[in-house]
Protein backbone atom coordinates (compact mmCIF):
# COMPACT_ATOMS: atom_id res chain seq x y z
CA UNK A 1 0.00 0.00 0.00
CA UNK A 2 1.83 3.06 -1.15
CA UNK A 3 1.65 6.13 1.94
CA UNK A 4 -0.71 8.89 1.79
CA UNK A 5 0.04 12.56 1.78
CA UNK A 6 -2.42 14.87 2.90
CA UNK A 7 -2.39 18.87 1.75
CA UNK A 8 -3.16 21.42 4.01
CA UNK A 9 -4.12 25.15 4.40
CA UNK A 10 -5.63 24.96 0.58
CA UNK A 11 -7.11 28.83 0.51
CA UNK A 12 -9.65 27.99 -2.27
CA UNK A 13 -10.57 24.34 -3.53
CA UNK A 14 -11.37 23.60 -7.08
CA UNK A 15 -12.57 20.21 -7.06
CA UNK A 16 -14.78 20.48 -10.34
CA UNK A 17 -17.27 18.08 -8.36
CA UNK A 18 -20.48 20.46 -7.10
CA UNK A 19 -21.47 17.83 -4.79
CA UNK A 20 -18.19 18.01 -3.16
CA UNK A 21 -18.07 22.01 -2.66
CA UNK A 22 -20.58 24.32 -2.71
CA UNK A 23 -22.95 23.50 -5.02
CA UNK A 24 -21.24 25.70 -8.36
CA UNK A 25 -19.48 24.02 -11.21
CA UNK A 26 -16.17 24.15 -9.83
CA UNK A 27 -17.46 23.03 -6.38
CA UNK A 28 -14.84 24.97 -4.76
CA UNK A 29 -14.10 24.62 -1.19
CA UNK A 30 -12.58 27.20 1.16
CA UNK A 31 -9.84 26.35 3.65
CA UNK A 32 -10.06 22.97 2.12
CA UNK A 33 -7.38 19.80 2.06
CA UNK A 34 -6.84 17.06 -0.03
CA UNK A 35 -5.42 13.32 0.50
CA UNK A 36 -3.42 12.01 -1.77
CA UNK A 37 -2.46 8.27 -1.65
CA UNK A 38 -0.53 6.99 -4.56
CA UNK A 39 -1.18 8.72 -8.00
CA UNK A 40 -4.68 9.17 -7.13
CA UNK A 41 -6.67 11.65 -5.04
CA UNK A 42 -8.38 9.82 -2.26
CA UNK A 43 -10.10 12.56 -0.34
CA UNK A 44 -10.80 16.03 -0.60
CA UNK A 45 -12.97 18.36 2.00
CA UNK A 46 -12.81 20.58 4.57
CA UNK A 47 -8.86 20.87 6.02
CA UNK A 48 -10.68 20.04 9.86
CA UNK A 49 -12.07 16.99 8.57
CA UNK A 50 -9.16 15.51 6.52
CA UNK A 51 -8.37 12.13 7.68
CA UNK A 52 -4.96 11.13 9.17
CA UNK A 53 -2.31 10.37 6.77
CA UNK A 54 1.28 9.33 6.64
CA UNK A 55 2.63 12.85 6.05
CA UNK A 56 1.82 16.34 5.82
CA UNK A 57 2.13 19.04 3.15
CA UNK A 58 1.18 22.64 4.29
CA UNK A 59 -0.05 24.67 1.29
CA UNK A 60 0.55 28.11 2.96
CA UNK A 61 -2.99 29.34 2.41
CA UNK A 62 -2.75 28.98 -1.82
CA UNK A 63 -5.35 27.80 -4.16
CA UNK A 64 -5.29 24.33 -5.54
CA UNK A 65 -7.01 23.27 -8.74
CA UNK A 66 -6.54 20.66 -11.17
CA UNK A 67 -3.62 20.39 -13.46
CA UNK A 68 -5.21 21.96 -16.89
CA UNK A 69 -5.95 19.75 -19.52
CA UNK A 70 -4.78 21.68 -23.17
CA UNK A 71 -6.69 18.88 -25.30
CA UNK A 72 -5.20 20.38 -28.68
CA UNK A 73 -1.50 21.12 -29.20
CA UNK A 74 0.53 20.75 -32.57
CA UNK A 75 4.02 20.02 -31.21
CA UNK A 76 5.55 18.07 -32.93
CA UNK A 77 7.45 20.09 -35.37
CA UNK A 78 11.28 21.77 -36.27
CA UNK A 79 11.75 25.10 -37.13
CA UNK A 80 10.63 28.56 -36.93
CA UNK A 81 8.44 30.94 -37.94
CA UNK A 82 9.22 34.31 -36.18
CA UNK A 83 9.28 35.97 -39.27
CA UNK A 84 5.74 35.56 -40.58
CA UNK A 85 4.56 36.35 -37.27
CA UNK A 86 6.48 39.80 -37.14
CA UNK A 87 5.44 40.58 -40.60
CA UNK A 88 2.07 39.94 -39.91
CA UNK A 89 1.98 41.81 -36.67
CA UNK A 90 4.02 44.64 -38.46
CA UNK A 91 1.14 45.11 -41.19
CA UNK A 92 3.24 43.55 -44.04
CA UNK A 93 2.02 40.80 -45.93
CA UNK A 94 3.60 37.56 -45.68
CA UNK A 95 3.18 34.73 -48.48
CA UNK A 96 5.68 32.31 -48.67
CA UNK A 97 5.57 30.08 -45.75
CA UNK A 98 2.26 29.52 -43.25
CA UNK A 99 2.08 25.31 -42.47
CA UNK A 100 4.47 24.45 -45.36
CA UNK A 101 7.66 25.46 -44.11
CA UNK A 102 7.07 23.81 -40.91
CA UNK A 103 6.29 20.85 -43.28
CA UNK A 104 9.65 21.72 -44.70
CA UNK A 105 11.35 21.84 -41.41
CA UNK A 106 9.69 19.08 -39.72
CA UNK A 107 10.64 16.56 -42.60
CA UNK A 108 14.72 17.55 -42.75
CA UNK A 109 14.37 17.07 -38.79
CA UNK A 110 15.70 13.52 -36.90
CA UNK A 111 14.02 11.73 -34.79
CA UNK A 112 15.87 13.04 -31.65
CA UNK A 113 15.71 16.82 -32.75
CA UNK A 114 11.75 16.58 -33.01
CA UNK A 115 11.58 14.71 -29.63
CA UNK A 116 14.07 17.23 -28.02
CA UNK A 117 11.89 20.12 -29.10
CA UNK A 118 8.62 19.00 -27.96
CA UNK A 119 9.79 17.78 -24.81
CA UNK A 120 11.04 21.44 -24.78
CA UNK A 121 7.71 22.87 -25.07
CA UNK A 122 6.30 19.94 -22.78
CA UNK A 123 8.34 21.11 -19.59
CA UNK A 124 7.38 24.95 -20.35
CA UNK A 125 3.93 23.46 -20.52
CA UNK A 126 4.08 21.56 -16.85
CA UNK A 127 5.52 24.85 -15.14
CA UNK A 128 2.44 26.78 -16.45
CA UNK A 129 0.17 24.18 -14.97
CA UNK A 130 -0.62 21.94 -17.48
CA UNK A 131 0.21 18.08 -16.55
CA UNK A 132 -2.48 16.63 -19.63
CA UNK A 133 -1.78 17.23 -22.99
CA UNK A 134 -3.10 16.22 -26.28
CA UNK A 135 -0.49 16.32 -29.58
CA UNK A 136 -0.85 15.79 -33.18
CA UNK A 137 0.81 15.19 -36.36
CA UNK A 138 0.32 16.97 -39.43
CA UNK A 139 3.62 18.71 -40.13
CA UNK A 140 4.71 15.20 -41.91
CA UNK A 141 1.99 14.52 -44.50
CA UNK A 142 4.33 11.63 -45.97
CA UNK A 143 3.27 8.44 -44.76
CA UNK A 144 6.63 7.86 -43.12
CA UNK A 145 6.84 11.43 -41.74
CA UNK A 146 2.98 11.25 -40.07
CA UNK A 147 3.78 7.87 -38.46
CA UNK A 148 7.12 8.86 -37.03
CA UNK A 149 5.48 11.83 -35.31
CA UNK A 150 2.79 9.90 -33.81
CA UNK A 151 5.73 7.45 -32.51
CA UNK A 152 7.55 10.20 -30.97
CA UNK A 153 4.10 11.85 -29.37
CA UNK A 154 3.39 8.69 -28.16
CA UNK A 155 6.27 8.50 -25.84
CA UNK A 156 5.17 11.31 -23.76
CA UNK A 157 0.81 11.12 -23.67
CA UNK A 158 -1.34 8.85 -24.57
CA UNK A 159 -3.71 11.67 -26.03
CA UNK A 160 -2.09 11.21 -29.54
CA UNK A 161 -4.52 12.92 -32.62
CA UNK A 162 -3.31 11.70 -36.72
CA UNK A 163 -4.01 14.47 -38.56
CA UNK A 164 -2.65 13.65 -41.65
CA UNK A 165 -5.47 15.71 -43.23
CA UNK A 166 -3.59 19.06 -41.56
CA UNK A 167 -3.02 20.60 -45.44
CA UNK A 168 -3.29 18.73 -48.73
CA UNK A 169 0.38 17.83 -49.26
CA UNK A 170 3.18 20.16 -51.29
CA UNK A 171 3.52 17.00 -53.06
CA UNK A 172 -0.27 16.33 -53.88
CA UNK A 173 -1.24 20.00 -54.65
CA UNK A 174 -2.49 19.16 -58.14
CA UNK A 175 -4.02 16.10 -57.20
CA UNK A 176 -6.41 16.54 -53.72
CA UNK A 177 -8.19 13.45 -54.23
CA UNK A 178 -4.90 11.18 -54.63
CA UNK A 179 -3.90 12.82 -51.12
CA UNK A 180 -7.38 11.87 -49.58
CA UNK A 181 -6.87 8.35 -50.99
CA UNK A 182 -3.30 8.29 -49.24
CA UNK A 183 -4.61 9.77 -46.08
CA UNK A 184 -7.30 6.91 -45.50
CA UNK A 185 -5.30 4.25 -46.94
CA UNK A 186 -1.53 3.57 -46.54
CA UNK A 187 -1.15 6.12 -43.69
CA UNK A 188 -3.92 5.65 -42.03
CA UNK A 189 -2.89 2.19 -42.00
CA UNK A 190 0.41 3.07 -40.70
CA UNK A 191 -0.27 5.71 -38.35
CA UNK A 192 -3.79 4.37 -36.37
CA UNK A 193 -1.57 1.90 -34.54
CA UNK A 194 -0.05 5.30 -32.67
CA UNK A 195 -2.75 7.32 -32.58
CA UNK A 196 -6.73 7.36 -30.17
CA UNK A 197 -7.80 10.24 -32.12
CA UNK A 198 -8.20 11.14 -35.68
CA UNK A 199 -8.66 15.02 -36.92
CA UNK A 200 -8.84 17.03 -40.21
CA UNK A 201 -8.65 20.74 -40.48
CA UNK A 202 -12.17 21.18 -42.51
CA UNK A 203 -12.06 25.03 -44.13
CA UNK A 204 -11.68 26.73 -47.52
CA UNK A 205 -7.79 25.97 -48.30
CA UNK A 206 -7.79 22.39 -46.63
CA UNK A 207 -10.43 19.85 -46.71
CA UNK A 208 -13.91 20.14 -47.44
CA UNK A 209 -17.00 18.57 -45.76
CA UNK A 210 -17.16 15.68 -48.30
CA UNK A 211 -13.33 15.08 -47.89
CA UNK A 212 -13.45 15.46 -44.39
CA UNK A 213 -16.22 13.12 -44.06
CA UNK A 214 -14.56 10.52 -46.28
CA UNK A 215 -11.16 10.99 -43.40
CA UNK A 216 -12.95 11.25 -40.31
CA UNK A 217 -15.33 7.77 -41.32
CA UNK A 218 -12.04 5.95 -42.35
CA UNK A 219 -10.71 6.48 -39.38
CA UNK A 220 -13.28 5.48 -36.96
CA UNK A 221 -13.38 2.32 -39.32
CA UNK A 222 -9.85 1.51 -38.19
CA UNK A 223 -10.76 2.14 -34.35
CA UNK A 224 -10.00 6.15 -33.98
CA UNK A 225 -12.28 8.26 -32.69
CA UNK A 226 -12.41 11.74 -34.62
CA UNK A 227 -12.23 15.27 -33.71
CA UNK A 228 -12.28 17.89 -35.90
CA UNK A 229 -10.53 21.31 -36.73
CA UNK A 230 -13.85 23.15 -37.77
CA UNK A 231 -15.31 26.94 -38.56
CA UNK A 232 -11.82 28.42 -37.76
CA UNK A 233 -11.68 30.80 -40.42
CA UNK A 234 -14.79 30.97 -42.38
CA UNK A 235 -18.11 29.34 -41.37
CA UNK A 236 -18.44 25.87 -42.86
CA UNK A 237 -19.53 22.31 -42.38
CA UNK A 238 -17.25 21.30 -39.53
CA UNK A 239 -18.77 21.73 -36.54
CA UNK A 240 -22.17 19.83 -38.21
CA UNK A 241 -20.23 17.50 -38.92
CA UNK A 242 -18.12 16.62 -36.34
CA UNK A 243 -21.36 16.32 -34.47
CA UNK A 244 -22.77 14.14 -36.79
CA UNK A 245 -20.04 11.80 -36.28
CA UNK A 246 -19.95 12.24 -32.39
CA UNK A 247 -16.66 13.70 -32.58
CA UNK A 248 -15.25 14.35 -29.30
CA UNK A 249 -14.45 17.89 -29.66
CA UNK A 250 -15.03 20.46 -32.69
CA UNK A 251 -11.90 22.96 -31.94
CA UNK A 252 -11.82 26.51 -32.78
CA UNK A 253 -15.47 27.46 -33.52
CA UNK A 254 -15.00 30.94 -34.31
CA UNK A 255 -17.47 31.27 -37.00
CA UNK A 256 -20.91 29.77 -36.20
CA UNK A 257 -24.40 29.56 -37.54
CA UNK A 258 -26.93 29.19 -35.13
CA UNK A 259 -28.15 25.63 -36.67
CA UNK A 260 -23.95 25.35 -35.56
CA UNK A 261 -24.71 26.25 -32.36
CA UNK A 262 -27.80 24.60 -31.88
CA UNK A 263 -26.45 21.13 -32.78
CA UNK A 264 -23.40 21.37 -30.58
CA UNK A 265 -26.08 21.90 -27.74
CA UNK A 266 -28.04 18.78 -29.10
CA UNK A 267 -24.85 16.68 -28.58
CA UNK A 268 -22.22 15.73 -26.77
CA UNK A 269 -19.34 17.51 -28.84
CA UNK A 270 -17.22 19.90 -26.89
CA UNK A 271 -16.85 23.06 -28.46
CA UNK A 272 -12.85 23.88 -28.15
CA UNK A 273 -11.81 27.69 -28.25
CA UNK A 274 -8.52 28.61 -28.81
CA UNK A 275 -8.00 32.28 -27.86
CA UNK A 276 -4.56 32.05 -28.39
CA UNK A 277 -5.28 31.75 -32.20
CA UNK A 278 -7.12 34.70 -32.43
CA UNK A 279 -4.78 36.71 -30.79
CA UNK A 280 -1.56 35.78 -32.67
CA UNK A 281 -3.66 36.32 -36.22
CA UNK A 282 -5.56 39.48 -34.82
CA UNK A 283 -8.55 37.68 -35.74
CA UNK A 284 -12.09 38.38 -34.46
CA UNK A 285 -13.10 35.85 -31.16
CA UNK A 286 -15.19 33.30 -30.65
CA UNK A 287 -17.98 34.29 -28.91
CA UNK A 288 -17.91 31.27 -26.21
CA UNK A 289 -21.06 33.47 -23.69
CA UNK A 290 -23.22 32.58 -27.00
CA UNK A 291 -22.16 28.65 -27.22
CA UNK A 292 -22.28 28.68 -22.75
CA UNK A 293 -25.52 30.36 -22.76
CA UNK A 294 -27.20 27.56 -25.31
CA UNK A 295 -25.71 24.87 -23.31
CA UNK A 296 -22.74 23.80 -24.83
CA UNK A 297 -19.51 22.36 -23.15
CA UNK A 298 -16.79 24.56 -23.93
CA UNK A 299 -12.87 23.23 -23.00
CA UNK A 300 -10.13 26.18 -23.65
CA UNK A 301 -6.66 25.17 -25.19
CA UNK A 302 -3.77 26.85 -26.30
CA UNK A 303 -3.27 25.14 -29.67
CA UNK A 304 0.39 25.71 -29.11
CA UNK A 305 1.60 25.71 -33.11
CA UNK A 306 5.15 27.26 -34.25
CA UNK A 307 2.84 29.33 -36.93
CA UNK A 308 -0.38 30.73 -35.35
CA UNK A 309 -0.58 30.28 -31.51
CA UNK A 310 2.53 30.01 -30.33
CA UNK A 311 1.85 29.97 -26.36
CA UNK A 312 1.93 26.74 -24.03
CA UNK A 313 -0.07 28.67 -21.04
CA UNK A 314 -3.46 27.76 -20.62
CA UNK A 315 -3.31 30.64 -17.93
CA UNK A 316 -2.92 32.79 -20.74
CA UNK A 317 -5.93 31.44 -22.33
CA UNK A 318 -7.93 31.69 -19.80
CA UNK A 319 -7.01 35.32 -19.18
CA UNK A 320 -7.98 36.44 -23.30
CA UNK A 321 -11.05 34.19 -22.72
CA UNK A 322 -12.21 36.68 -19.57
CA UNK A 323 -11.19 39.57 -21.10
CA UNK A 324 -12.35 39.11 -24.72
CA UNK A 325 -14.66 36.17 -24.69
CA UNK A 326 -16.89 37.13 -22.33
CA UNK A 327 -16.21 33.90 -20.18
CA UNK A 328 -16.62 34.27 -16.42
CA UNK A 329 -13.57 34.15 -14.44
CA UNK A 330 -15.00 30.20 -13.08
CA UNK A 331 -16.33 29.24 -16.63
CA UNK A 332 -12.75 29.84 -17.62
CA UNK A 333 -11.21 27.48 -15.10
CA UNK A 334 -13.88 24.88 -15.49
CA UNK A 335 -13.07 24.93 -19.73
CA UNK A 336 -9.28 24.46 -18.92
CA UNK A 337 -9.57 21.92 -16.62
CA UNK A 338 -12.98 19.59 -16.80
CA UNK A 339 -13.44 20.88 -20.31
CA UNK A 340 -10.57 19.75 -21.47
CA UNK A 341 -10.95 16.56 -19.94
CA UNK A 342 -14.48 16.63 -21.81
CA UNK A 343 -13.00 17.14 -24.75
CA UNK A 344 -10.93 13.87 -24.48
CA UNK A 345 -13.79 11.83 -23.27
CA UNK A 346 -12.10 11.80 -19.94
CA UNK A 347 -13.56 11.31 -16.58
CA UNK A 348 -10.10 10.83 -14.74
CA UNK A 349 -8.56 13.84 -15.09
CA UNK A 350 -9.68 17.48 -15.56
CA UNK A 351 -10.88 17.23 -11.18
CA UNK A 352 -9.70 16.81 -7.85
CA UNK A 353 -12.21 13.81 -6.34
CA UNK A 354 -11.73 10.72 -5.01
CA UNK A 355 -10.41 8.19 -7.87
CA UNK A 356 -9.03 10.99 -9.58
CA UNK A 357 -5.46 11.24 -11.08
CA UNK A 358 -3.32 13.88 -8.50
CA UNK A 359 -3.04 15.86 -11.10
CA UNK A 360 -2.69 19.51 -9.18
CA UNK A 361 -1.86 23.03 -9.48
CA UNK A 362 -0.66 25.31 -6.60
CA UNK A 363 -0.85 29.07 -7.32
CA UNK A 364 0.67 31.58 -5.79
CA UNK A 365 -2.70 33.54 -4.89
CA UNK A 366 -5.95 32.92 -2.75
CA UNK A 367 -8.01 32.08 -5.10
CA UNK A 368 -8.35 30.42 -9.11
CA UNK A 369 -10.12 34.03 -10.19
CA UNK A 370 -6.03 35.32 -10.06
CA UNK A 371 -5.50 33.49 -13.18
CA UNK A 372 -7.63 36.27 -14.99
CA UNK A 373 -7.53 38.81 -12.43
CA UNK A 374 -3.48 39.24 -12.72
CA UNK A 375 -2.91 38.25 -16.61
CA UNK A 376 0.75 37.57 -17.45
CA UNK A 377 2.04 36.60 -13.89
CA UNK A 378 3.52 33.32 -13.87
CA UNK A 379 1.12 32.84 -10.66
CA UNK A 380 1.73 28.66 -11.04
CA UNK A 381 3.91 28.06 -8.14
CA UNK A 382 4.12 23.80 -7.84
CA UNK A 383 2.47 21.00 -9.93
CA UNK A 384 2.03 17.78 -9.11
CA UNK A 385 1.41 15.00 -11.71
CA UNK A 386 0.25 11.44 -10.78
CA UNK A 387 0.65 12.46 -7.46
CA UNK A 388 4.31 13.52 -7.88
CA UNK A 389 5.30 17.22 -7.70
CA UNK A 390 7.36 17.67 -10.88
CA UNK A 391 7.68 21.30 -10.90
ZN1 LIG B 1 -4.91 23.11 -34.28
Amino acid sequence: MSSSTVITNIATLVTNDPALGDGSPLGLIQDAAVVVEGDRVVWAGESGQAPATDHRVDAAGRAVLPGFVDSHSHLVFAGDRTQEFNARMSGRSYTAGGIRTTVAATRAATDAELEANLTHYLTEALRQGTTTFETKSGYGLTVEDEARALRIAARHTDEVTYLGAHIVSPDHADDPAAYVALVTGEMLDACAPHARWIDVFCEKGAFDGDQARAILTAGKAKGLHPRVHANQLSYGPGVQLAVELDAASADHCTHLTDADVDALASGRTVATLLPGAEFSTRAEWPDARRLLDAGVTVALSTDCNPGSSFTSSVPFCIALAVRDMRMAPDEAVWSATAGGAAALRRTDIGRLTPGAYADLAFLDAPSHVHLAYRPGVPLVREVWRRGVRVA
